[in-house]
Formats: C-alpha cells, structure tokens, sequence
C-alpha cells in the first residue's frame, strides 16, 4: 500500500534513509506493476527460516521505504512467496515494522469503506470495504507462530497484503465500472508506452 501522505511530507523518506546508514547497503526492488501474472498467481507457503530470509525482508523495508508505502508483498518484487512487510508509521517508529510470513487472516470484525490504493497500481485509487478489526496468525522470521491484531489502516494494510499473496489486488475488490475504467487507462499507458 502506498502512504497517504505521498505528497505532503516530500522530505520525509530520504531522512529517514540518512538516519539509517545500514539502509543504504540493503538492495532497492524495483516495484512489479499490474499486468506481470506474478501479481495475480497464489504465492508459496515458507518453510526456510534462514539468513537469507532475514536479508529479504530488510531489503523489502528498504524498497518499500523507498517507494513510500506503507506495505509490500513479496510477489510486488516479483517473488511469489507468502511475505510481506508493514510499516504504517512509514519508518517514523522502528516499533512499527511488522514482518507477516505465511500469514492468514483468523478473525474479522466491522466494515470500513475507505479510499485505497497499491504501490504496483501506482497512480489510481478507489474505495474498498475492508472489516474494522483484524487479526492475523502468521510465522515471524524465525518461524515461530504468532497472532497480531489490527484495526483501521492497520488491519486494512494486513488484508491488502495478505490479498497479494492470493493473487488479488483491490481492483477485484472495486465496482466492474471502476475497475474497467481503471483497466482502460493503464492499458491505453501501456500502449504509450508508459506504464
Ligand atoms: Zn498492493
């Protein structure tokens, strides 16, 4: 998920880059856009627990820092296995750096319809009824079972990117008339050679 703020806090994200030095040692993924299969295919479940687990996932939070979202999955890098990092704070607050693998949904509570939008969909948005409350049982990088729960853009963050790892991306989740004329526009950028 991209952040909100995108435009209003310009400066925020080389910052935080700056202030990390071991950030800028850490690989920069280039972000899949809509139309790669990657993004609409069920990702693998993991069962190595192992170094280079660990660097996949600090470099993910480094792409995703640099891409200004909130949110990636790995099939977003072009990898089609079931992870994903999180970080609402957008790497304001260490503490808020959430490592989802394997993760599958356990409870949902509540509807929130609210405007949204996906860093491999990059420019186009639209609304998405995603529950209030979520809680989400998933593996942490050494492999060990663990529950989190979530609410708000939180637990719309845990359903956005758990949808990646099923192959679906919030278009499925618009009205036909959104998402065709979505689909039309990025096709028609496609063609211009711009997407
Ligand atoms: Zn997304």
């Amino acid at each position: 998920m991209p952040n909100k703020s995108t435009t209003s806090e310009p400066g925020a994200v080389p910052t935080e880059a700056a202030a990390a030095p071991e950030m800028s040692a850490r690989k920069i993924y280039d972000i899949v856009k809509y139309g790669d299969p990657v993004l609409e295919k069920p990702a693998a479940t993991i069962r190595k627990f192992d170094a280079e687990l660990e660097q996949l996932v600090e470099d993910m939070f480094a792409s995703m820092y640099a891409a200004n979202g909130v949110g990636l999955a790995a099939p977003q890098i072009g990898k089609s296995i079931r992870l994903t990092v999180i970080d609402v704070s957008n790497g304001k607050n260490t503490e808020a750096k959430i490592v989802l693998v394997n993760p599958e949904i356990i409870h949902a509570e509540g509807e929130v319809r609210e405007e949204e939008g996906c860093l491999s969909i990059p420019g186009f948005r639209g609304y998405v009824v995603r529950p209030q409350f979520v809680t989400v049982r998933a593996h942490n990088i050494k492999g060990e079972t663990f529950e989190i729960r979530g609410e708000y853009l939180l637990g719309r963050a845990f359903c956005h990117e758990i949808d990646h790892l099923n192959g679906v991306l919030f278009l499925q989740h618009l009205s036909m008339l959104k998402r065709d004329l979505i689909r039309r526009k990025i096709k028609k950028l496609r063609k211009e050679g711009e997407w």
